[in-house]
């Protein structure tokens, strides 16, 4: 279909779409979960965090 709502790390159809940082290098969107793992590769610590599990 042409859908951009396609993970660019784990090829998961993305429900609710996250939006790399430039920084990142990453062209497309991203799921919750690599979304938050790039987080905290990039800004460890917990100041910033998606609650995924609260969903
Ligand atoms: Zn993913």
């Amino acid at each position: 279909m042409g859908s951009k709502e396609i993970c660019a790390l784990c090829d998961e159809k993305v429900k609710v779409l996250f939006y790399p940082m430039k920084e990142w290098g990453i062209d497309g969107v991203l799921c919750g979960d690599c979304y938050s793992k790039k987080l905290h590769e990039y800004y460890p610590g917990d100041h910033i965090r998606v609650n995924k599990d609260l969903d």
